[in-house]
């Protein structure tokens, strides 16, 4: 018999409930990795911090055997993500996502407090799996097998279901609020913000930006030209109240 104990808010994530809640036991009929195991529960791997077999820390390529019991601690905001673990000897440099179609809205929020997000369209999931192993970015989405694909290591299963929701479950769960730049990055295409003159721009701004606007950025990647009056007052509110709760 193989004993499971699912700890945290991975709990609520698995498929196959038992009567004892997050401990899961059963007979073991194949030879499986710690990893493939854990995820035919339901629980893909990104959301794992640590694995503990019979009292001893394993990775995920241990083989279990009949007869162990097994704990499962989730990512959380205690986590490192910046110290080399059992589970993620490589750690990450800087916080940077990639984000799936299916949180698009996300992705525009996070630009707007400056972190670096792609939201890659008319890719499959191999693509974006491939984008977030490779580019070594946390990978966003509410698709829970998109995120037991291999190759990606740091990821996220989008809880919530309103976009500013969703923001403050980010900035929660990394303890982002003292990375926020606001207006730094280019909400279209994710390149970054420099300052421009106005006259530097004068000929692409219509007549009432002109008179009203004084202070511009442009992107240095897709060349738009912001210019955040009134529109920054609303954004300002807005992302005061968010930040308010996290
Ligand atoms: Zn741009």
């Amino acid at each position: 018999m193989i004993t499971v104990n699912f700890h945290g808010n991975i709990a609520e994530l698995l498929s196959r409930k038992s009567e004892k809640g997050p401990l899961v036991s059963f007979h073991l009929d194949r030879r499986t990795s710690i990893k493939d195991l854990i995820e035919s529960f339901g629980i893909p791997h990104p959301e794992i911090e640590e694995i503990v077999v019979d009292g001893k820390t394993v990775d995920f390529a241990y083989i279990v055997d009949d007869g162990i019991q097994i704990e499962v601690f989730p990512i959380s905001v205690k986590s490192n993500f910046f110290k080399p673990s059992l589970l993620r000897p490589d750690p990450l440099e800087f916080h940077r996502f990639v984000v799936d179609i299916n949180v698009a809205k996300l992705a525009s929020k996070l630009r707007q407090l400056g972190f670096d997000t792609l939201l890659p369209r008319n890719c499959d999931d191999a693509q974006l799996a491939a984008i977030a192993g490779c580019q070594r970015r946390i990978l966003l989405t509410r698709d829970c097998n998109l995120l037991k694909r291999k190759i990606v290591e740091f990821g996220h299963l989008v809880r919530a279901e309103s976009p500013n929701d969703q923001l403050v479950e980010i900035i929660k769960l990394y303890n982002l609020k003292n990375k926020i730049k606001p207006y730094s990055r280019c909400f279209q295409c994710n390149g970054l913000l420099e300052s421009v003159a106005k006259e530097a721009v004068l000929p692409f701004l219509e007549p009432l930006t002109k008179k009203y606007y004084h202070v511009f950025h442009r992107c240095l990647d897709c060349k738009k030209i912001y210019w955040f009056g009134s529109h920054r007052e609303k954004m300002d509110v807005t992302l005061h109240e968010i930040l308010a709760s996290c």
